[in-house]
């Protein structure tokens, strides 16, 4: 009896991210029961400026929670715990009594704070960086937070006499479910604010004095899996703790069990995300990568080496809509296996410039190798395959400043679904790429904290043995094509750029 009733036991996972929020409940096997999502609006007050209205936030999230248990068929009582993921760096301020924000959410992608991190990046970028692992930028929250307390009337008067409190979503949100219970965080959400010492695991002082923020807004940091606290009754019908909370890129890599050194994952979504667990040693990248923490269950999070490449599945979006070669994106894939070869077809889809490892803000796209013989096959291939090369680039790049041998590379996202950019990805690398059952790596990763630190799951080991297998690419390509295909990208790649 006792046994059925934690058999029937299930995880809720609420997944905040940049344009939807969505509620993933989960059974012991790590599948999913039940999912909802809804989109929120995106707010933009001006050019550059990106914001989210808190409610929204609240709101899509309280919405999807109701729906997936009501999908579920379920029971309050029958959800052990709850994890959260987030979208990362996004900020908010609120009022530490009544919890009304003093402002509306300001996103990642917001660039308002662009000048300031120009000129952060000339005069405080080595003591940025050795304590925080990270390159000045206006992604992350400690200007935005600034930027509030200099322009919201009174903000910075409130938020010095300790009547304002600050948060990323996943710290919002606890706070928003626990109706004020809980004010926390975790280490990956922590570390993607330029205010904590990743070294030391605590905010720092120095960079609080730096961007004027008082230390009382801060909240307390745990490692992702922690009894962080529980829900309110009205949320779910009585309470129930939260267990798990990771930023959204380090639960994936939790979701894909990347927990020892040398295991990395690729989530292929608009833009790819690369990240590399390195342990406990805290990788100084030469090629412009961030240093960042993973998601731990106990003591010391892991050390993990990130890197992004601006335009992934964006470029095939842009083949869809901009040049009209294709009318979905799954159509990308028939359409590269009936071209050969890329017929010496090239794109570098540098629409924003490059990033790591080149660091090139003015370069911009090319198609290079056209010739009278050019189909549109070619250009759809050569598009698919620009994915690979800039994930290949990064891979590489990582593999040196961590003195690592790549082996294997799990991936997710919305373009993982493709399986010639998955092989083709495996043959330009030379190593395996593995896609698990499920994609839902994001959700997964937080369930996965939330179910063990609550004791659902008894062991990492336990998880690892209900994973089913998805889909491995290993490679198959010549090392002579390879390595015509390399010094191809190379040469295309040098007429893009302008340094
Ligand atoms: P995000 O989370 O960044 O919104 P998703 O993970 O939902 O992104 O992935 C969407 C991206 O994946 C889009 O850029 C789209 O062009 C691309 N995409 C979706 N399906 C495919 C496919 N079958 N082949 C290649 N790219 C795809």
């Amino acid at each position: 009896m006792w046994y059925n009733l934690t058999m029937s036991k299930y995880i809720l996972s609420i997944d905040q991210g940049t344009t939807s929020s969505r509620a993933v409940i989960f059974n012991r096997r790590g599948r999913i029961k039940a999912i909802a999502q809804q989109e929120f609006k995106q707010i933009y007050p001006q050019a550059g400026w990106v914001e989210h209205s808190p409610q929204d936030i609240m709101g899509s999230v309280m919405a999807v929670t109701a729906e997936a248990v009501a999908r579920a068929g379920i029971l309050c009582e029958d959800i052990k715990a709850v994890g959260i993921t987030n979208q990362r760096e996004t900020t908010l301020v609120w009022d530490a009594k009544t919890g009304k924000p003093v402002y509306n959410a300001i996103v990642w992608q917001c660039r308002r704070t662009a000048g300031l991190c120009a000129e952060l990046k000339k005069t405080h970028a080595d003591i940025i960086y050795e304590k925080t692992g990270l390159i000045p930028d206006a992604y992350f929250s400690a200007t935005k937070i600034k930027w509030i307390l200099d322009n919201v009337p009174n903000a910075r008067a409130r938020a010095e006499r300790g009547e304002l409190l600050f948060g990323t979503v996943d710290t919002f949100l606890m706070w928003q479910l626990s109706k004020g219970g809980i004010f926390a965080t975790d280490y990956t959400n922590a570390a993607r604010t330029m205010l904590f010492n990743i070294h030391t695991l605590e905010w720092d002082e120095e960079l609080l004095k730096l961007f004027s923020i008082p230390r009382a807004m801060l909240p307390e940091v745990y490692p992702s899996g922690h009894k962080f606290g529980y829900t309110h009754k009205s949320v779910l019908g009585a309470p129930v703790e939260i267990c798990g909370v990771a930023g959204d890129q380090q639960a994936a890599l939790f979701g894909q069990l990347c927990t020892e050194a040398g295991d990395l994952k690729n989530t292929y979504g608009t833009g790819c995300f690369l990240l590399m667990n390195t342990g406990d040693k805290a990788v100084k990248s030469r090629n412009g990568l961030v240093t960042t923490l993973g998601a731990t269950l106990t003591g010391r999070p892991p050390y993990v080496l990130e890197g992004s490449v601006f335009v992934g599945g964006a470029v095939i979006q842009w083949l869809r809509d901009g040049l009209k070669l294709i009318s979905s994106a799954d159509e990308s894939e028939k359409l590269s296996l009936k071209a050969k070869d890329n017929g010496g077809v090239y794109i570098v889809p540098a629409f924003t410039g490059l990033g790591a490892p080149y660091w090139d803000a003015d370069a911009r796209g090319t198609v290079t190798g056209l010739t009278r013989g050019t189909t549109a096959e070619h250009i759809v291939r050569a598009g698919l395959e620009s994915i690979a090369y800039q994930v290949c680039d990064l891979v590489c790049a990582m593999q040196k400043d961590a003195g690592i041998n790549v082996t294997r590379l799990a991936v997710d996202g919305g373009a993982s679904k493709n399986n010639f950019l998955l092989q083709f990805q495996a043959d330009i690398l030379g190593c395996v790429t593995a896609r698990p059952e499920t994609v839902e790596t994001t959700a997964l990763g937080a369930a996965y904290l939330a179910g063990l630190c609550s004791g659902y799951w008894n062991s990492l080991e336990e998880i690892k043995n209900n994973v089913r297998a998805g889909k491995v690419f290993t490679p198959c390509m010549t090392e002579d094509m390879r390595k015509k295909l390399l010094d191809g990208w190379e040469r295309a790649v040098k007429k893009a750029r302008t340094v």
